[in-house]
């Protein structure tokens, strides 16, 4: 099958209010343009690098997401241009964005990366350090930057009761903040959980953006 088919095939699954964010890491520029010529317009990617080459290269209404792991001496790098940032796990990195984005004259959108699984070596904040984030009065004075919900990545196993378990946990997370924090430059729309293996699960239990790459794609090498 070819990218194009794939893409359809996905979309034709995915109810109207999930947005699909089709994951391009390592995945080369023709591939890339092959979806974007489909109508796929966002796009994510996870190395710094990598993201700003492919930048210069393709089509400039692309929206690129930044999926990856972030650190703050990078931020600078990509800021300018990236519409939504899924993986800010500190405080240290808001305030960094904050920055940059003040520089930038722009306000940057960020998904707070939670650690769902059960897994040691996955990023994320837990809920305590969430919460801290949250109540923290420094927060509304990031005027750069807009909190627009949450995102996680489920265990990589085959037990779905595990991943399921995983997915309602974050998405009863998400509906919490959303409707009891108030604060001026939080506005919770958006909760990012789903790839390749587990997206369905993830839409059935109220994710309304997946990330998926290699079913796209192809596997990465
Ligand atoms: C690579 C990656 C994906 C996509 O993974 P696939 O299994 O290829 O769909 C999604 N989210 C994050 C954070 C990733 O790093």
């Amino acid at each position: 099958m070819s990218v194009v088919e794939n893409l359809n095939a996905i979309k034709n699954t995915l109810p109207l209010h999930v947005c699909l964010v089709a994951v391009s890491k390592t995945q080369t520029k023709e591939k890339i343009i092959e979806a974007y010529r489909a109508g796929q317009k966002i796009f994510g990617e996870n190395y710094v690098q990598e993201l700003c080459d492919k930048v210069k290269e393709l089509p400039n209404d692309i929206e690129w997401h930044f999926i990856g792991h972030l650190q703050s001496n990078k931020v600078k790098y990509i800021v300018p241009f990236v519409s939504l940032i899924h993986g800010v796990d500190s405080f240290k990195l808001l305030k960094e964005i904050n920055k940059q984005s003040f520089k930038n004259n722009k306000i940057s959108k960020c998904l707070l990366q939670i650690h769902i699984a059960s897994e040691e070596t996955k990023f994320g904040l837990d809920e305590t350090e969430l919460m801290q984030l949250l109540n923290s009065s420094e927060l509304s004075e990031l005027k750069n930057i807009e909190l627009c919900g949450l995102m996680g990545m489920a265990s990589n196993t085959s037990n779905t009761e595990q991943v399921k378990k995983e997915f309602s946990n974050l998405n009863f997370l998400f509906e919490k903040i959303k409707s009891e924090y108030k604060i001026p430059n939080l506005n919770f729309e958006t909760l990012s959980m789903g790839m390749s293996g587990d997206y369905k699960l993830a839409i059935e239990h109220g994710s309304n953006m997946v990330r998926i790459g290699s079913i796209i794609f192809g596997a990465r090498n």
